[in-house]
């Protein structure tokens, strides 16, 4: 493997890519001996039918512009400027940025644009200080497989005066479709967006697709940054439900439904059932069912994963298979109890977090569950982070 190790003029201050001096092939060895390190004695046990020379580790062929998704903060400059970039690591100074090599290279260019626009019409950047001015962030996202985009432009108030001609005159520029969405934030507070959205340009949503499956997004939808992996990601989910025909999928803390609807495209006859607890991702998870012709065998639970399952009028042994896909914290004793006491005869656990998924492990092991194969994922490449799936079945 050739890999040039890339380099960044603010690397150091951003310090988003932590690991952008090492390279990738160690980076990988790296990531799968740590996950390896932290498993070591279930994947050397009776409990797992994977032995830790069988972990492996799907990398990126091109680990670079892998990020589809980019925002800056913006604040206010010397007359009438607009900063914008990253964050200098600990603080809330903006570091500029031309071009950031983790990204999609068409996202930075229409951040940059948008505050260059912005100073021409004379909008005024948001001083966190002072709690005053208009524009606080921008969020843009870019299509996989579409030429779509959506650019979230928060603002600190409801009117954005020159909000139609600001997104005009990106979109215009944009080398590819763009829609523009006014969120607006008026919070005193870290969180980019605020609760409400409308559209100053286009449909407001932008859609993007993962193994055939085709997914609206909005500004507010939870959807992985690093397509290219997910794909992979999912596939190994998949491939691990070992689905039949006929067969019900749980797909628990399924965000807009991305691994249960591609789970339905990917074996015909078989039922899925998402469960999420944010609301607005299980309309568009509805939506997407809908939009694929998959509404038929595809429906969606807004609910405490815990809850839903642990609650007996769901007829939990009506599951063949569970996914989850829970948060950094993992999932908790009760879900996991009920997915044992549930009929399943699988589960497979994807996780952003191998040390809650370990802890998580233990305790279905405890429970008579044996390990079948444990594979990483690595959805961000010069960084620590590390994705794991892993595919368990009951003895
Ligand atoms: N599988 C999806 C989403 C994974 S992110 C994807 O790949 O896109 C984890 C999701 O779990 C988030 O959407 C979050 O809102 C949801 N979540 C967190 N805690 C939850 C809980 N207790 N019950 C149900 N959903 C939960």
């Amino acid at each position: 493997m050739g890999f040039a190790t890339p380099t960044c003029p603010i690397a150091k201050r951003c310090g988003g890519c932590e690991w952008l001096a090492v390279p990738y092939p160690i980076q990988l060895r790296r990531k799968r001996e740590a996950v390896v390190g932290l498993f070591s004695d279930l994947l050397d046990s009776g409990a797992s039918e994977a032995a830790p020379g069988d972990v492996a580790i799907v990398g990126m062929e091109a680990p670079r512009g892998y990020r589809h998704k980019a925002a800056t903060p913006f604040s206010p400059g010397k007359g009438g400027m607009i900063r914008s970039g990253f964050y200098e690591r600990g603080t809330h100074r903006i570091v500029p940025c031309a071009a950031c090599l983790a990204e999609d290279p068409r996202c930075r260019p229409i951040l940059n644009d948008m505050a260059r626009v912005a100073e021409r019409l004379k909008i005024r950047a948001y001083d966190e200080d002072k709690g005053r001015g208009m524009l606080r962030h921008a969020v843009v996202r870019t299509g996989w497989r579409t030429e779509e985009g959506l650019l979230t432009v928060v603002t600190n108030g409801n009117t954005l005066a020159h909000g139609r001609e600001l997104a005009e005159a990106v979109a215009e520029a944009a080398p590819l479709r763009l829609s523009v969405v006014q969120n607006i934030n008026q919070r005193r507070t870290n969180a980019i967006l605020g609760p409400t959205s409308k559209p100053l340009l286009g449909p407001g949503v932008m859609h993007d697709s993962l193994l055939g499956v085709t997914f609206e997004i909005g500004p507010t939808s939870f959807y992985q940054t690093n397509p290219e992996q997910t794909e992979a990601l999912y596939r190994l989910a998949i491939d691990g439900a070992r689905l039949e025909p006929g067969q019900t999928l749980l797909d628990a803390y399924c965000g807009i439904g991305t691994i249960g609807l591609c789970a339905a495209k990917a074996v015909d006859g078989v039922s899925v059932v998402g469960v999420e607890r944010v609301e607005g991702a299980v309309a568009d998870a509805r939506r997407n069912a809908r939009a694929n012709g998959l509404g038929g065998r595809a429906r969606f639970v807004c609910a405490d994963a815990t809850a839903y399952l642990a609650d007996s009028k769901h007829n939990r042994t009506g599951f063949d298979v569970v996914v989850l896909d829970p948060p950094r914290a993992g999932a908790t004793e009760a879900f996991l109890s009920a997915c044992d006491a549930s009929g399943c005869g699988r589960i497979v656990y994807v996780s952003c977090n191998p040390v809650t998924q370990r802890r998580d492990l233990d305790f279905l092991v405890g429970r008579g569950w044996l390990l079948e194969s444990l594979t990483v994922v690595d959805m961000f490449p010069h960084t620590k982070h590390a994705e794991t799936v892993a595919a368990l079945r009951r003895r």
